[in-house]
């Protein structure tokens, strides 16, 4: 099969890269969304087969099993996220190439697998304080999970430098022609 491009997006959550990553499939570009499988329920108006795949654990761990995924982890404790190769494959078939929005340790291991094809790009909030604004503004979240969320982020932040590129988010329209402009030229490269 030819092989497409994979340009994956990371970054603590609540940094603004699903924001960024919608932006970037807005535009004309050959690009498709990997819809990631996960045993977490649906949030707000979240569809299944559109924002993900959603398995109940027992799904889940028979397809790490099967050794369905290109790439899982569990981001919280008891949640499982993870890219399906069957997903992949897809999109692939379909002359795309990827766009990913994963998790830290998710998106540093498709750079690993597929070292030549792939742009990772970490996006960064400008501060913890921003981001702990940004969690409760969106409202969707306990404070239990929002505190967890925090903690994350920290740990997730000491990544950054294994990234191609940092792409601070502190203006979201700068931050979005910035996403632009890296995938175009990664894309045309
Ligand atoms: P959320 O629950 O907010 O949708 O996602 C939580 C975290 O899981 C985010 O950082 C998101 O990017 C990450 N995530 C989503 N899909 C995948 C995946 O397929 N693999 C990995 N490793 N992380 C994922």
């Amino acid at each position: 099969m030819k092989t497409g491009k994979l340009i994956v997006f990371s970054a603590p959550s609540g940094s603004g890269k699903t924001t960024l990553v919608h932006h970037l499939l807005s535009q004309q570009l050959p690009l498709g969304f990997s819809i990631s499988a996960t045993s977490r329920a649906p949030r707000g108006k979240e569809q299944n087969g559109i924002d993900y795949h959603f398995l109940t654990p027992d799904q889940f761990q028979a397809k790490i099993k099967a050794d369905a995924f290109l790439e899982y982890e569990e981001v919280y404790a008891n949640l499982f996220y993870g890219t399906l190769h069957a997903e992949v494959d897809r999109l692939w078939k379909e002359g795309k190439h990827i766009l990913f929005d994963i998790d830290v340790k998710g998106g540093l291991t498709i750079k690993h697998k597929y070292p030549q094809n792939t742009l990772a790009v970490f996006v960064q909030p400008p501060s913890v304080a921003v981001l702990e604004n940004r969690l409760r503004s969106r409202a969707t979240d306990s404070e239990e999970t929002i505190q967890k969320r925090l903690a994350k982020a920290a740990l997730e932040m000491e990544f950054a430098p294994k990234f191609d590129h940092i792409l601070i988010n502190d203006d979201l329209e700068t931050a979005k022609k910035e996403a632009l402009q890296i995938v175009v030229d990664f894309i045309e490269s």
